[in-house]
C-alpha cells in the first residue's frame, strides 16, 4: 500500500486534525518540485509546529495549513534508525495548499519549524530531511528540490535559509565507504598499514578474522578477510583498570592458549599479562600479546608454586588473583 514516505516512522498522519476552515482544491498539475521551506518562528517557541502553522494560516483566510509536511524539531523521536525531528502529513498530496504564490499548482510544500537564520538544524532533524526527500523520490513526487526563494517572484524572501542540499546527503555522509569483503596483498602492505587507512577495523579485528594468514609474512597476491573482519576482535567485557592506577594491570576474563580454544592472534590484554609474569620473574620472553607456547609455560611454572591445585596454563579469575597478589607483595 501507500507511499514509502507513508512508511517513516516518524511520520504522524495529521489530515485529520489540524485547524482547518474550508477545503483546498484538488491540483491541477502534476507536482514537479518539492519547495523547502522553514516557519521563520524559532523552533522552540510555543507554536513553532504544525498545529500553530495551521492555527495561523486558517486566520488569514486559508482553508487550511499552507504545507503539506512540517518537520518540527523540537518533536524528536526514537525509531528503529535513532532519533528523529518528526514529520506531520498534513495534506493529501493533490492538494493544492498555499505556500509558493503562482507556483502551488505544481509545488509540494515541506516545511522545517524553525527561524533559521538564527537556529541551527540538529543531526535528528537533518536525518529526518534527508529520508522525507528520499522517501519523495522514490515515490515520484516532484523530480527537483528547491529553497522557497529560488521560486519565481520570492528571490527576497529568506525562505529557507538553510542548506537544504546539504541536508539531502547527511546520512549517506556518516556512512563509512564500504569495504570489500576481502583485499588482495599489494607490495608494502602490512596489516597496520591495513587497518590505519580504514575505519572501523583494528589490527586485531584482521588478526582475529585471518587466522591462517602471518602477519609478519604477508605475500603479495595474497587474498585476506577485509570487510568480514569487522569487529571480528571484541574485548573482554570487564573493564581495564586505568593504566595509571597499577603499574601491571591485568584482564578480566579467561585466556588460553591459541591452540587450545583461546584467541588467535596479538592482544594487547595478553600483552599485560605477560609484563606482569616477567616482572615477578616467570619469563615469557618477547612480550608479543600471542598466547602460546612461552605464555602457556610461564602461566604453568606460576601456577605450580601459587595455585598447585589448579594448574592448567589457563589464565582466568583465579590465577590473575593470585598474580595481582604476588605483584603487591613485591611492591608493585
Ligand atoms: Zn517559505
Amino acid at each position: 500500500m501507500g507511499y514509502a514516505f507513508e512508511r517513516l516512522p516518524q511520520l504522524i498522519d495529521k489530515r485529520e486534525g489540524l485547524k482547518e476552515d474550508g477545503e483546498y482544491s484538488k491540483r491541477i498539475k502534476s507536482i514537479t518540485t518539492r519547495v523547502w521551506h522553514h516557519s521563520l518562528t524559532k523552533k522552540k517557541l510555543g507554536g513553532s509546529d504544525a498545529a500553530g502553522f495551521a492555527r495561523y494560516h486558517v486566520s488569514l483566510g486559508w482553508p487550511g495549513i499552507g504545507y503539506t509536511f512540517v518537520i518540527e524539531p523540537k518533536n524528536i523521536v526514537d525509531t528503529p534508525n535513532g532519533k528523529r525531528a518528526r514529520i506531520v502529513y498534513c495534506h493529501d498530496i493533490d492538494k493544492r495548499t498555499y505556500h509558493s504564490g503562482n507556483s502551488n499548482q505544481f509545488a509540494l510544500g515541506i516545511c522545517v519549524a524553525g527561524d533559521y537564520r538564527y537556529d541551527k538544524l540538529d543531526d535528528a532533524t537533518k536525518a529526518t530531511i534527508d529520508e522525507l526527500q528520499e522517501a519523495l523520490v522514490k515515490d515520484g513526487i516532484g523530480s527537483k528540490d528547491k529553497s522557497h526563494n529560488q521560486m519565481p517572484g520570492y528571490s527576497w524572501k529568506a525562505c529557507c535559509v538553510y542548506n537544504y542540499k546539504e541536508a539531502f546527503k547527511f546520512l549517506d555522509a556518516k556512512k563509512p565507504d564500504a569495504i570489500p569483503d576481502q583485499y588482495k596483498i599489494q607490495e608494502g602492505d602490512t596489516f597496520w598499514g591495513i587497518a590505519n587507512n580504514l575505519a572501523g577495523i583494528s589490527v586485531n579485528d584482521l588478526i582475529v578474522a585471518n587466522p591462517n594468514v602471518d602477519p609478519k609474512r604477508l605475500k603479495i597476491g595474497q587474498v585476506i578477510n577485509l570487510g568480514k573482519a569487522q569487529n571480528s576482535y571484541t574485548k573482554p567485557d570487564e573493564p581495564k583498570k586505568p593504566q595509571s592506577s597499577y603499574k601491571y594491570p591485568l584482564p578480566g576474563g579467561v585466556w588460553k592458549h591459541y591452540k587450545k580454544g583461546g584467541k588467535r592472534g596479538s592482544f594487547e590484554d595478553v600483552e599485560d599479562i605477560q609484563r606482569a609474569l616477567n616482572a615477578i620473574y616467570f619469563k615469557v620472553g618477547k612480550v608479543d600479546g600471542w598466547y602460546g607456547n612461552k605464555t602457556e609455560d610461564a602461566v604453568t611454572r606460576f601456577q605450580k608454586v601459587y595455585l598447585p591445585y589448579d594448574v592448567d596454563g589457563i589464565y582466568g579469575p583465579q590465577t590473575r588473583r593470585k598474580i595481582k597478589a604476588v605483584l603487591k607483595s613485591k611492591g608493585y
